[in-house]
C-alpha cells in the first residue's frame, strides 16, 4: 500500500522575454515531512504559524526567511536540517529563479519517491509492483 506524503516543495512560475523562454517554470521538493524528523511537531507547528497549510507562500523575503529559518532552528540531531550542500543548491535556485517569481507550498504525493536532494534518514520501504 502505498503512504501519502508531504513535501515542502520550493518552484518558480518561469518567465519568458518577447515569447523566449527564460525558464519554463520548475519546481524541486526540498523536504519530506515525516513523523521521524527531529522536532516535526515543532516543524508543522511553524509552518501552520505562517500560514503555509492555508496557501503557497509567493513572497521572496518571506520565502529566504522561512527556510533560513527552518535551517536555523530545527538541527536533526548533530546535522543541520539540510547538508550545506543541499542548502546551498537551495540558496542557488532561489537567487537564480527569483526573476520568475517563486513559491514555496506543502505539496501531497502518494506515489513519487522523494528526491535524493535533501536526504533524511528513512526506513527502507519495500514497494509493491503493478
Ligand atoms: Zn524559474
Amino acid at each position: 500500500m502505498l503512504q501519502e506524503q508531504i513535501y515542502l516543495t520550493l518552484g518558480c512560475y518561469g518567465r519568458e522575454e518577447d515569447k523566449f523562454v527564460l525558464c519554463p517554470s520548475c519546481s524541486n521538493r526540498i523536504l519530506l515531512l515525516e513523523d521521524s524528523l527531529e522536532n516535526i511537531e515543532e516543524i508543522w507547528a511553524y509552518l501552520e504559524a505562517i500560514q503555509l497549510l492555508d496557501r503557497p507562500m509567493i513572497n521572496l523575503n518571506a520565502i529566504r526567511n522561512t527556510v533560513y529559518r527552518m535551517q536555523e532552528k530545527y538541527d536533526q540531531k548533530f546535522k543541520k536540517l539540510w547538508s550545506e550542500k543541499d542548502f546551498n543548491i537551495i540558496e542557488r535556485f532561489i537567487h537564480m529563479h527569483k526573476p520568475c517569481g517563486l513559491y514555496l507550498k506543502l505539496e501531497v504525493s502518494d506515489n513519487e519517491p522523494a528526491l535524493d536532494l535533501i536526504k533524511v534518514e528513512q526506513p527502507i520501504q519495500i514497494k509493491a509492483k503493478r
